[in-house]
């Protein structure tokens, strides 16, 4: 066992740092003021070799692993730049399309992917539900050599930017025991596709997460990815590894906080002293730097088995069950430390501290998590 890192790895570190000290402020300048993305931000990500990390050369991709993805993850979201949730969505999907898809999907759908030319979502949410897949209400009605699909998907991020997104819906074409879910890759400009506005969000400002109406949507039926009626299961890999990636993320958040926490604790004149000499606030940095440590251990133990090639999903849920709590509290922590100067806008720890509260419901919530983790548990795996 080693915990230094490879010449490699601190590379990607290094990469990573210069990327987020020379484009975020830029990218989060654009964002505040269109509330939106750059149009040019995937490009951005590629240029600078941070989309296909986990992709075969052959298909555009780095051929990379998923560690140095988190090593990037990790430093974006010490930013607290909601760009990160792209840079996830892109590198997720690709990967997923490996994995799942025919060599034909391959080669249309990840080059894009890759370059930055095509904004990938992944749509499971709908207005009933965004944990139990039996409640899903898209339909999918297979007609010739198409299918037709027909529903509403909410709160979809990037769902309104040109691109291919994969949309998980109830496969018509299937009966009895085998009714199940089907995934289809779509191209997110299909006639019958329409958005509504993006929410506005308590964190990641900016983000353009909507609703998407599908009103008899042609998809050819060569674009199922995986089996058909096996849709979940591509849902739950997927949403595994984003979870890993999310946690990365709030590692580097909970990091950010603790810096300007530390910073501020120096500074802050309380009484004549320091405000980080008062033992009270001396102890509350330890927490936090051992939470974040702790935190971040987990990160690179639950990643390193996926790019083993090892089962990941109940360890990722084992993950977020821990990172979360842990992460927010730190936010939290930082807040408090700053006063009033914490609760606002002024001050990085309170944009930290609103992304913060996303980890425990986006990319599934909480509970659900901890269901899975104890489930299996009890079942002895
Ligand atoms: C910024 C943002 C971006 C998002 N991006 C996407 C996206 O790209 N694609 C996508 O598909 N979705 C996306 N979502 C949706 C998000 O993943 C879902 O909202 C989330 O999974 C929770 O679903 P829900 O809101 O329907 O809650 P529900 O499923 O209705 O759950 C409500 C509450 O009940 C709890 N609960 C539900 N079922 C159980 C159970 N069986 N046992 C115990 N507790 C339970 C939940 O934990 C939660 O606390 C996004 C959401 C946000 C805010």
């Amino acid at each position: 066992m080693d915990f230094n890192f490879s010449p490699l790895e601190k590379m990607v570190q290094k990469t990573a740092r210069d990327f987020c000290e020379k484009e975020i402020t830029k990218i989060d300048a654009y964002m505040a003021e269109h509330n939106d993305y750059p149009p040019d931000l995937l490009q951005r990500f590629a240029k600078s070799r941070l989309l296909g990390m986990d992709v075969p050369k052959e298909f555009g991709g780095i051929g990379s692993t998923n560690f140095n993805l988190i090593l990037f993850a990790e430093e974006i979201g010490k930013t607290g730049s909601t760009s990160m949730l792209p840079f996830f969505m892109n590198n997720s999907v690709a990967e997923t399309i490996c994995y799942w898809g025919t060599d034909e999907m391959k080669q249309k759908f990840v080059p894009p992917l890759c370059d930055g030319s095509s904004w990938a979502s992944m749509a499971f949410t709908e207005p009933g539900t965004g944990s139990d897949p039996k409640a899903l209400t898209m339909v999918a009605e297979p007609d010739g050599d198409d299918f037709i699909l027909n529903g509403t998907k909410r709160f979809i991020s990037m769902a309104n930017k040109p691109g291919c997104g994969v949309f998980f819906a109830k496969d018509l074409s299937l009966t009895g025991s085998k009714k199940d879910t089907t995934a289809f890759i779509v191209d997110k400009s299909s006639p019958g596709i329409s958005f509504s506005g993006h929410y506005e969000l308590m964190g990641l400002d900016g983000a353009d997460t909507c609703d998407v109406f599908f009103k008899d949507v042609r998809v050819p039926k060569a674009n199922i990815l995986g089996e058909q009626g096996k849709g979940f299961k591509i849902l739950l890999r997927w949403i595994a590894g984003e979870r890993i990636q999310q946690c990365a993320a709030m590692v580097g958040g909970a990091q950010g906080a603790l810096e300007e926490a530390a910073r501020y604790s120096k500074e802050r004149v309380v009484g004549g002293f320091p405000l980080g000499f008062m033992q009270g606030f001396t102890w509350m940095l330890a927490e936090m730097k051992t939470k974040v440590d702790a935190c971040r251990l987990m990160v690179y133990r639950t990643i390193l088995l996926q790019d083993q090639k090892q089962p990941f999903e109940v360890p990722s849920a084992e993950l977020k069950v821990f990172v979360v709590p842990m992460a927010q509290e730190v936010c939290r922590m930082a807040v408090q430390i700053h006063g009033s100067y914490g609760y606002s806008k002024e001050y990085k720890v309170e944009k930290l501290f609103r992304n913060a509260m996303h980890g425990g419901i986006v990319a599934s919530s909480l509970e659900i998590n901890k269901t899975i983790a104890g489930m299996a548990y009890l079942a002895g795996r």
